[in-house]
């Protein structure tokens, strides 16, 4: 019983996905270690659940290029990690953060993978012995990806439209 309820309690199986509006930065929740140190969750949605969905080899150059780009730009970032769905990326941060604070990143982030300037010398860890699948890459699908991403706009709600 106690592991359905651990399972039923996941908040993100709890998020009505038929409702979001793509592209957001929705802020999960802010959680307190037993030593008071605070993270806080985040949902980066960067297309519409069931409706689209970013293919591997772009969603794993971005996960490469946000790594050093995001870290580029804020402090405390501990993980920037895709979806399973490949709709978009959990991110976690040390301390407490709003979601406006968070978009802004995120978009001066896409807006350097889309800039003409960002090329394959800017993608870390692209080497053999640095990923573990480092044949499946896509500058190429990762800049038209930022471009769209931006192009919509992110907003900072994730039910209503508040583009930054
Ligand atoms: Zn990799």
């Amino acid at each position: 019983m106690a592991e359905t309820k651990k399972i039923n309690n996941v908040e993100s199986f709890q998020l009505d996905h038929t409702k979001v509006l793509a592209p957001y930065v929705r802020l999960i929740n802010i959680e307190k270690g037993p030593h008071g140190d605070s993270i806080t969750n985040f949902d980066v949605r960067f297309v519409q659940p069931n409706r689209n969905v970013i293919g591997m080899a772009a969603l794993h150059t971005i996960e490469h290029s946000m790594a050093s780009l995001i870290r580029n730009r804020i402090d405390g970032m501990i993980d920037f990690s895709p979806f399973g769905c490949q709709t978009g990326f959990h991110m976690i941060m040390w301390g407490e953060h709003s979601s406006a604070e968070i978009a802004q990143v995120i978009k001066a982030s896409l807006e350097e993978i889309a800039s003409d300037a960002f090329d394959w010398e800017q993608v870390p860890g692209v080497a053999e012995k640095e990923c573990g699948n480092y044949k499946n890459h896509s500058v190429f699908g990762a800049k038209e990806w930022a471009k769209k991403i931006l192009a919509e706009g992110i907003s900072i709600d994730a039910f209503e439209r508040k583009v930054i």
